[in-house]
């Protein structure tokens, strides 16, 4: 679903990302763990056609991301094609961004009645089915100021999910929470991989990457230390610079 062969990303003179390599597979999850800066968050971005690749090869189920190949000539994509695109991926960010002055069941039903055309009659009864789905089936008219961190990272993760994406992408979902918050939002996160999502999640949440993760992937200064079974990475690393990031944030 995602294969990344040498992907490099730069901001003026600072080499963010020095060449990454990483898949995951439809239906799997993988975590990507590193110390801060090491590039994970703009790492997603490309994914997610927020930022351009500047170097190496990026594709999301095949497809060339932000570029379109015709012979041996690359294509930057067009605005329109990028928007496509951007569809079939849903992303959920440290902080929740719902719209403030919508309910829960609004902020659920936007993308799919502004951007995909549901008819809204449908698009309501979606996101019920997707409130609840998150444990939130009785919050629906509920304003974001009203409900918990943890609700409202729920209601972003059912609103990802309204556009049916193919891959989701979270960055450090529950970074942001109070630590009675966390479980509840990794909860629906484990239900979402159980059922058969592909995900690259963000996160520090070390039990969460073991019992979810098919793979963990270690970062650190934009190149990918170490990956592989987080049974096996995250508990006896061969790395040591992996040992040394653990052992902080365990
Ligand atoms: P954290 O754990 O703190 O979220 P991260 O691994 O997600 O860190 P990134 O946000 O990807 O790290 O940032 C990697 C580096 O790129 C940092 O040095 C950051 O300052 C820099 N950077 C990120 N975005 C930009 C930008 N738009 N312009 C310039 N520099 C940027
Ligand atoms: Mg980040």
């Amino acid at each position: 679903m995602v294969r990344a062969e040498g992907v490099r990303k730069h901001f003026g003179r600072l080499e963010v990302l020095k060449g990454i390599d990483l898949t995951v597979e439809r239906g799997q999850v993988c975590c990507l763990l590193g110390p801060s800066g090491s590039g994970k968050s703009t790492f997603l971005r490309c994914i997610n056609h927020l930022e351009k690749v500047d170097g190496g090869r990026l594709t999301v189920d095949g497809e060339l991301v932000g570029y379109r190949q015709q012979g041996n000539k690359l294509h930057e994509l067009r605005e329109r094609e990028v928007a496509e695109r951007r569809r079939d991926i849903g992303m959920v960010f440290q902080r929740f961004n719902l719209f403030p002055h919508m309910t829960a069941l609004e902020n659920v039903m936007e993308a799919p009645v502004k951007v995909a055309s549901v008819p809204k009659g449908h698009a309501r009864e979606q996101a019920r089915e997707l409130l609840a789905r998150v444990g939130l089936g009785d919050r629906a008219h509920h304003y974001p100021a009203q409900l918990s961190g943890g609700q409202q990272q729920r209601v972003a993760i059912a609103r990802a999910l309204a556009m049916k994406p193919k891959l989701m992408l979270f960055d450090e979902p529950t970074s942001a929470l109070d630590p009675e918050l966390v479980g509840d939002v990794l909860d629906v996160m484990r239900q979402l991989a159980a059922d058969g999502m592909t995900m690259v999640v963000v996160t520090h949440e070390i039990g969460f990457a073991r019992e979810v993760g098919d793979t963990a992937v270690f970062m650190d200064e934009g190149v990918v230390v170490e990956a592989g079974d987080p049974r096996r990475v995250l508990v006896d690393p061969e790395q040591e610079r992996t040992r040394a990031f653990l052992s902080k944030v365990l």
